[in-house]
Parts: structure tokens; C-alpha cells; sequence
């Protein structure tokens, strides 16, 4: 067998939690009123519907998966 290396999994699809958190950080780069904020549920219309979209993935991955082994929280931006 080959390509089976440990952590080097092939990426099927990107991961729903990992893909809302990256939407909401994206966006935070280009919004001034997300840039500004110290936390997302401070942020702007927008910046909140996607900060709430990430922690919906979050809970229903982690009620899904309960061998979850990232518990460790993003950080959002300062
Ligand atoms: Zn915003």
C-alpha cells in the first residue's frame, strides 16, 4: 500500500465545522465592524449569522462525534 502516511489523510471534503469557522474568519479579514469587535457575537449582522453557523457545526459535530479530539476553542480575532 502506499499514501497511507499517519496524519496525511486524503481530504474528501472539507470538514463543515472547519468550512463555517473559515467563512466567519474570512469574512472578520474583510469587514471593518468584525475587524474592530473583540468578539464575534459583537461583530456585525453578518459576522454573527456566521460565528452562529460555526457553533451550530460545533455542536451538532461534537453530538455526532463523540470522538471528537479538538476541544480546544478557535480564537477569535483581538
Ligand atoms: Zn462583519
Amino acid at each position: 500500500m502506499s499514501g497511507d502516511r499517519v496524519g496525511a489523510a486524503p481530504r474528501k471534503a472539507e470538514d463543515p465545522t472547519l468550512r463555517a469557522y473559515r467563512l466567519w474568519f474570512e469574512h472578520t479579514r474583510k469587514c471593518d465592524d468584525c475587524k474592530r469587535v473583540r468578539q464575534a457575537s459583537a461583530g456585525c449582522e453578518d459576522g454573527r449569522a456566521l460565528w452562529g453557523t460555526y457553533r451550530l457545526a460545533c455542536v451538532g459535530h461534537s453530538a455526532m462525534d463523540g470522538t471528537s479530539t479538538t476541544t480546544e476553542t478557535p480564537r477569535e480575532p483581538s
